[in-house]
């Protein structure tokens, strides 16, 4: 069983690990994540399971 990253525009999961963001705003612990399809992005994207 394997839980992927989903966009929550598109439903792509064709997702990466946004780290450039991630730096921007220290902060928060979380990195983001931008859809390759539509270019979303944000620190939350809903897992599914596959
Ligand atoms: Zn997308």
């Amino acid at each position: 069983m394997v839980r992927k990253r989903i966009c929550p525009k598109c439903k792509s999961m064709d997702i990466t690990n946004d780290w450039s963001v991630a730096n921007i705003a220290r902060e928060f612990a979380n990195p983001a994540f931008r859809c390759n399809k539509c270019g979303f992005t944000g620190t939350f994207f809903p897992e599914t399971e596959e």
